[in-house]
């Protein structure tokens, strides 16, 4: 089960809000703020620029540029809220579209006024999350046509020429770029796709541009690892990936998976980095989804790598000869290192294809793979020699076992003191686990620029 943890200090602007264990009704949703503030879309684009938001999906592009590149192609634009998070260890949006599907349909509604959209459509996989949805469109009709999309939960679905090709009728898989959804999306049409907790972070500015800055600078962070539950919070970019360790229960962490899968493991030595996109990706790591593993005293990186690659080749679309034959070589030498079966230029094979694959797929799948490979060699070097020499006992007592890297999505369950029309069956009526962070409220990095 995975928890959610308030900020001690949860000011106004935080995604988490404040009662993140309900589904937010249409009400409550204005009474912070909501469907209003901000209405002309060039205010909102300038604030957007000056904030610095970045997409919260993986990439982390900067969402103005991202909204100006659609508003400047003209035509029929659509905006995607794109909502299906295929990393096994991320829960933040699913979660988001559960408890506050205002929040991120009020973002779509504003983003589609910036880029002249004229259509919108809520993509994603989670049943529970799709009823919350189509509620929230019943209680607050939005001024452009929405509608929802499912797709089947995959790894790759959420990459968004997966969503456009799903969105148009077919498979939820990749294709090859360019174009690009901006340039050419849903319908033919220049698509914004953007990930669901952007669209919230733009909602928020709207309602509060004074808070701006602290908007662009807070992220939603799925932890997990060690004996503990999985915990779903927010915090301000800058803080010790050794502080987060410790706020989840796992203060002996020897490394991280980091990213979700995609950005690979990282040894003891980067615990110090800061969470914050330039300084991991400069540290040869990525921030992605938010979704980091740390690893315990008990947990051999080598298993962890193993895990991750088994995960990334059985979620291989099977359109790319190269990340078929690719992640199912990386997976397989991975899993005999784990055993203690491996050849002694396993290291060789891993390192060449860690250098080789990467680029060769029309996703970044066989990116993560390659990733995961290369990372494990260039943080835990002795580790894989020792494995090359004789079996892991840590591996032998805790063999590869992918759920271990999935996390569960904390439930939303409607207000019990605001009666509302009733979920759709697939509703949860489970409580929500909702606790305040042990420690005092991590402080936020110092702010330029601040209106
Ligand atoms: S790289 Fe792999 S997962 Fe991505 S599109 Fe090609 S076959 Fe599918």
């Amino acid at each position: 089960m995975t928890t959610i943890r308030l900020p001690t200090a949860n000011p106004p602007g935080t995604v988490l809000g404040t009662a993140p264990g309900l589904t937010e009704s249409a009400d409550d949703y204005r009474a912070t703020g909501g469907y209003d503030g901000l209405t002309a879309p060039d205010g909102l684009l300038a604030h957007l620029a000056a904030s610095g938001l970045r997409g919260r999906g993986g990439a982390g592009f900067p969402a103005a540029v991202k909204l100006r590149s659609v508003r400047d192609r003209g035509g029929a634009p659509v905006v995607v809220a794109n909502g299906e998070e295929g990393e096994p260890g991320s829960v933040k949006d699913r979660w988001l579209l559960r408890a506050r599907p205002h929040l991120v349909l009020d973002g779509l509604a504003r983003s589609a006024a910036v880029v002249g959209a004229v259509r919108g459509v809520v993509y994603l996989s989670d049943p529970v999350a799709a009823g919350s949805v189509r509620r929230a469109l019943v209680e607050h009709p939005p001024p452009l046509p929405v509608e929802i999309v499912e797709t089947r939960h995959t790894y790759v679905a959420g990459e968004e020429t997966a969503a456009v090709r799903r969105i148009d009728g077919g498979p939820a898989l990749p294709t090859a770029k360019p174009p690009r959804p901006f340039e050419q999306g849903v319908g033919g049409e220049p698509t914004l796709v953007s990930n669901v907790e952007t669209l919230a972070r733009i909602a928020l500015t709207a309602a509060r541009p004074d808070l701006r800055r602290s908007i662009a600078l807070g992220t939603l962070v799925t932890l997990s690892g060690g004996q503990v539950a999985s915990v779903l919070t927010e915090v301000p970019y800058g803080v010790p990936l050794r502080v987060l360790a410790a706020e989840l229960g796992v203060p002996d962490a020897t490394g991280a998976l980091m990213g979700g899968l995609f950005g690979g493991l990282v040894g003891a030595d980067a615990l110090g980095l800061p969470l914050e996109p330039d300084a991991l990706t400069a540290a040869g790591t990525a921030l992605g989804c938010g979704a980091i593993r740390f690893l315990s005293p008990g947990e051999c990186p080598v298993a962890t790598a193993a895990d991750a690659a088994a995960h990334l080749a059985a979620e291989s679309a099977r359109q790319c000869g190269v990340c078929v034959s690719g992640t199912r070589a990386v997976g397989d030498a991975l899993r005999a290192l784990a055993a203690g079966t491996a050849g002694r230029d396993t290291d060789d094979s891993l390192r060449r294809w860690s250098q080789g694959l990467p680029g060769r797929g029309a996703c970044g799948l066989l990116d993560a793979s390659a990733g995961i490979a290369g990372s494990l060699l260039r943080a835990f070097p002795r580790l894989v020699r020792s494995h090359l020499a004789t079996p892991c006992p840590r591996c032998a007592a805790a063999p590869p076992d992918g759920r271990r890297l999935t996390a569960t999505v904390p439930p939303a369950e409607a207000d019990p003191d605001r009666p509302r029309a009733p979920l759709p069956s697939s509703g949860s009526a489970l409580p929500s686990p909702v606790s305040p962070l042990s420690s005092p409220a991590l402080p936020l990095p110092a702010l330029k620029g601040t209106p």
